[in-house]
């Protein structure tokens, strides 16, 4: 059998075929440029195979609502294009297949806890710090879903005393992402996070901010493993600061091998590397296809 993929970024659309344990078999990439023409392109390379289910992991915010009339579609994203965009009806009128659909950062999250660093693990929290920042949850083995997806990239974090940089999130200014994401670090230094590397004050200050966050999705989630992916965690010399800080901050208050001994097998990079979030929604495709079966029983 083969399934779908499509890792549905603001720069790119990845797209992949593969087997039921999500093995990649094929894939493309696309620019994201306008709706129609880069969905062309996406559903020009999958008619070439006979697809039992697809699988969409997407930048967002988005609805995942399945009860709402706007299940499928991109909502309030800033690429304006693709505002109210409705990706999931879109596939649905190339492809008469059950369609999974989630974020990127939930697809890739489901992808660590099936075949990357939290492969075993019932509950993990994958988070990437890239042009955005945004995590997903693994809870008891599902993904984590309320009202919506979590948005956990937005959440406020104490300023440092010596930051006076404004901050770039549009909705928030000084939100976590607002100050830490990878256009937070071009603005607030004048240069490109990957030609920072070796301003350590810079790293410092990024570490300072993403520990912030991570002691409250530990205390609020308390996930068994925490990944750190995206463009700015290539940047490996955050790790120890990350470590540093949050051990301050929780302040021996949560007293577990993992948060003391063993941190640095807690907070990972993916072990998946680039592929987890295409793997991902490789995966969402098939789990898609397992619960259409399951309802037609
Ligand atoms: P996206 O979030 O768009 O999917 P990335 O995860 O690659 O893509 O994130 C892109 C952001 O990460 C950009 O702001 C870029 O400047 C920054 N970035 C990419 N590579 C590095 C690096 N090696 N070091 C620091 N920042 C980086
Ligand atoms: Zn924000």
């Amino acid at each position: 059998m083969l399934f779908g993929g499509i890792e549905a970024g603001g720069t790119k659309f990845i797209c992949a075929v593969g087997d039921e344990k999500g093995n990649i078999v094929e894939r493309i990439s696309v620019s994201t440029t306008f709706p129609q023409e880069t969905m062309e392109q996406v559903i020009a390379f999958f008619k070439n195979y006979q697809l039992s289910a697809v699988g969409i992991g997407s930048f967002g915010p988005v609805d995942v609502n399945h009860d709402s009339p706007t299940y499928g579609n991109i909502t309030t994203t800033p690429k304006t294009a693709w505002r109210d965009y409705p990706l999931v009806s879109t596939i649905r009128e190339s492809f008469q297949v059950p369609i999974g659909f989630n974020t990127d950062v939930n697809a890739a999250a489901l992808g660590e806890a099936t075949l990357g660093a939290a492969k075993g693990l019932d509950s993990c929290l994958y988070i990437t710090v890239g042009t955005g920042i945004g995590a997903g949850a693994i809870m008891q083995g599902k993904l984590l879903q309320g009202l919506s997806h979590p948005e956990m990239g937005h959440i406020l974090v104490r300023r440092h005393e010596n930051d006076i940089y404004k901050g770039k999130c549009p909705y928030h200014h000084d939100c976590l992402e607002g100050l830490a994401a990878g256009p937070a670090l071009e603005e607030r230094w004048g240069e490109k996070g990957a030609s920072l590397q070796n301003k350590q004050e810079v790293w410092e200050l990024e570490g300072f901010y993403i520990a912030q966050a991570l002691m409250q999705y530990i205390l609020i989630l308390s996930p068994k493993k925490i990944i750190l992916g995206g463009g700015v965690m290539k940047q490996k010399q955050i790790f120890p600061i990350i470590n540093k800080y949050l051990q301050q901050f929780l302040n021996n208050y949560v007293v577990v091998p993992e948060l003391t001994s063993d941190i640095e097998q807690y907070i990972v990079s993916p072990g998946l590397g680039d592929n987890a979030g295409i793997t991902g929604s490789l995966l969402l495709a098939v789990q898609a296809y397992e619960d259409a079966v399951t309802r037609a029983k």
